[in-house]
């Protein structure tokens, strides 16, 4: 058993690492919150990434892109999220953001009209799955398609929308069978969203910065081409999605801003001198920094081996669950220990671990609330051992 990661992808951590030091860190501070990076500072590091060979890098190869795995896109994502410049619901850092429903479910016709597009930067295209009385329980969502000849007409709204204020296009999941729901009945469209009977009449400020949006459908006509995989599919798209999420996304998220919160406060440590000593030498604060090490580092072992997993084509529905529980409250206390250390500088906006203390509360609530994932788990787990 070799625990050590691949060369390669050794070497794609100590660019990204690099990148982010020299070019994310410096600027963080200026950056404004939000849903997206202003242009102005996204496009000349969007330049620097590209010519350093990072585009596009869950993207295959076949369409232009880097095609690494899950393992690769975890380290990257870990590297980024030590730094407090990049949204982390928007991260077009590496191109024009495209997600997994559009780059596995769209049939030829529609990748040239939506996936090329996307690629390139000209579209953009928002998950519409939750609705205001569907969001941790997904499949009771309410939204309908009803088939009418060669199109479908949707009714229904969709809240708490990752920039929906902003995009063009939505893959929105809507019922098409009441009786079957999530085991057949769930079916996802591409909606235009500038069409006919679509309006987005609210966007929720967070305490994270991002703006997530509502969008209403008022008998919307969508063409039957504007499917995205096979009726009733639209469920299992969109698992699949959040499954692969919870683990490049929330969970490896987790760790790069735990390690960035760790290293913070033990140089902080090291320079702080009260009642005539560093508070390096307190115990009290040994005892965090320790702590703090060995649950980052468990985790961190979680995700690389669930990671690795999926890309050998492993179930990791269970395994991304944990990987999201783990990585996520982990870090909640990391940043958490790390406040303390720094004490009152540590609260003040000089500093991103405040930025990054509401950061992390909310990816407990987010793709899968904690109280709901460890359900499931338990559940999975009960039956699988009957
Ligand atoms: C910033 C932001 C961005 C988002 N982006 C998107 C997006 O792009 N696309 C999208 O579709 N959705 C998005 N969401 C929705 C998000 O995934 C939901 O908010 C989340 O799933 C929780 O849904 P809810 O708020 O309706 O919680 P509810 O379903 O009302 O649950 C509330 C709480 O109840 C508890 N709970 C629920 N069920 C159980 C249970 N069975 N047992 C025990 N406890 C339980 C949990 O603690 C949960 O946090 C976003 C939300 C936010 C805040």
């Amino acid at each position: 058993m070799d625990f050590e990661l691949p060369l390669e992808v050794r070497m794609l951590r100590d660019l990204v690492r690099r990148f982010v030091d020299d070019e994310l860190i410096p600027i963080e501070m200026q950056v404004p919150e939000g849903d997206e990076l202003p242009v102005a500072y996204l496009k000349p590091l969007q330049d620097k990434a590209r010519k350093l060979g990072l585009w596009h890098l869950n993207v295959p190869k076949a369409l232009g892109g880097m095609g690494l795995g899950l393992l690769e896109a975890c380290v990257v994502q870990e590297e980024v999220a030590r730094s407090k410049a990049i949204p982390f619901r928007l991260n077009e850092l590496f191109g024009p953001y495209v997600d997994p429903v559009l780059l596995d479910a769209c049939n030829e016709e529609q990748k040239q009209r939506f996936l090329l597009p996307a690629l390139k930067g000209d579209i953009r295209v928002c998950f519409a799955q939750t609705e205001p009385d569907a969001g941790a329980d997904p499949a009771s969502m309410r939204t309908r398609a009803v088939r009418d000849g060669d199109s479908y007409v949707v009714n229904g709204t969709k809240r708490f929308i990752s920039f929906a204020g902003i995009a063009d296009w939505a893959e929105v999941l809507c019922v098409t069978d009441p009786n079957k729901r999530g085991r057949g009945g769930i079916t996802c469209l591409m909606i235009d969203l500038n069409a006919p009977g679509v309006s987005r009449p609210k966007r929720w400020q967070t305490m994270m910065g991002d703006t997530p949006g509502e969008i209403v459908f008022d008998d919307v006509r969508v063409p039957v081409t504007d499917r995205l995989g096979a009726e009733g599919q639209g469920f299992n798209l969109g698992q699949r999605y959040l499954t692969a999420g919870r683990v490049s996304g929330q969970a490896a998220w987790s760790l790069g801003v735990a390690q960035r919160s760790l290293d913070m406060a033990i140089d902080y440590a090291k320079v702080r001198v009260t009642f005539g000593q560093p508070l390096a030498e307190r115990q009290a604060i040994q005892f965090m920094v320790a702590d703090s090490a060995m649950e980052l580092r468990t985790a961190r072992l979680l995700v690389y081996e669930t990671a690795w997993k999926f890309d050998r084509g492993d179930d990791i529905r269970n395994e991304s669950y944990m990987a999201k529980l783990v990585c996520t409250e982990m870090a909640g206390r990391i940043v958490d220990r790390a406040l303390q250390i720094l004490g009152g500088i540590g609260l003040t906006k000089d500093l991103p671990i405040e930025y990054f203390y509401r950061q992390i509360r909310s990816l407990r609530i987010t793709e899968g609330a904690s109280e709901v994932l460890r359900w499931r788990l338990g559940r999975n787990l009960m039956r699988e051992r009957s």
